[in-house]
């Protein structure tokens, strides 16, 4: 833990200090030597939540991007369940840094609990199996809304993963004159780069193999870190329903982690 509490105000580590945990109220001793980051520590015994994970230099550096008063924030639901957020934002986010892996189920369970939650995951140990490839224009515009993207295939092809499309309107017509038949002209993005250019808001089609796949699964908005200004947020594209990422500057996204107040509105 980043803070304990001494005579009653929460504290960072320093050597030879002794506090109490602010959620719990157990002893909590300061671990400060040479080669540790400086943190607290429960006395004797594991940490009262559950859910804690050791730390890291990542996980502190991400806290202090806020005002200590945002960092390890205790949340009480309804029920009485207690559990310590990394970090609540200024306007009542919850974010939370994660560096390990985590089941299907503990990943559900703190969505559930935390509800307005927005998770950054450490991504820089799988970026050797993390690929980046083309970009996919607004999905909002109506051209292109009649664009079916090739799925990247695994292991990633040239051509899917330097953009190849089909087209709906094309596909209906054939199947109004060939009810039996399945070949539909494909195009290729070469073609239209331009104007895909144009229209860019960040959306790409990506490769991952061995995925983690409880962050495909999540209901609440990923973010993966892999260390650099470039945050990249899984989702899903809109128009054929193809798994996607959003980049999005870290700068952007912080601004936004410190005054929106619906985890929802982040980036939007
Ligand atoms: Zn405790």
């Amino acid at each position: 833990m980043q803070y304990a509490l001494v005579e009653g105000v929460p504290q960072e580590a320093t050597s030879g200090a002794n506090g109490i945990c602010g959620q719990c109220g157990a002893p909590a001793v300061a671990k400060c030597g040479p080669k540790v980051m400086h943190h607290w520590a429960h006395a004797g015994r594991k940490n009262c939540d559950p859910w804690w994970e050791n730390e890291t230099e990542w996980h502190r550096a991400w806290k202090n991007l806020f005002p200590s008063q945002c960092r390890e924030v205790s949340h009480t639901a309804p029920t009485g369940e207690v559990h310590r957020a990394d970090i609540k934002s200024p306007g009542g986010l919850y974010i939370e840094v994660q560096h390990s892996a985590m089941t299907d189920a503990e990943r559900s369970s703190r969505e559930e609990f935390y509800k307005n939650l927005v998770w950054i995951v450490d991504a820089r140990k799988f970026a050797s199996s993390f690929s980046l490839h083309h970009i996919l224009p607004d999905p909002s515009l109506k051209w292109a809304q009649d664009l079916a993207w090739v799925r990247v295939s695994r292991p990633p092809s040239s051509h899917s993963a330097n953009g190849m499309y089909f087209k709906f309107s094309l596909i209906a017509k054939d199947k109004a004159e060939w009810p039996e038949g399945n070949m539909h002209e494909v195009f290729s993005l070469h073609h239209i780069m331009g104007q895909v250019e144009a229209s860019y808001i960040g959306h790409h089609q990506y490769h991952w193999r061995r995925p983690y796949t409880t962050w495909l699964s999540a209901t609440c908005p990923v973010y993966l870190d892999f260390g650099t200004e470039r945050m990249m947020r899984l989702e899903t594209y809109p128009v054929g329903n193809i798994p996607c990422v959003r980049l999005i500057s870290k700068s952007r996204l912080i601004a936004d982690l410190l005054s929106k107040t619906s985890a929802g509105d982040v980036c939007l």
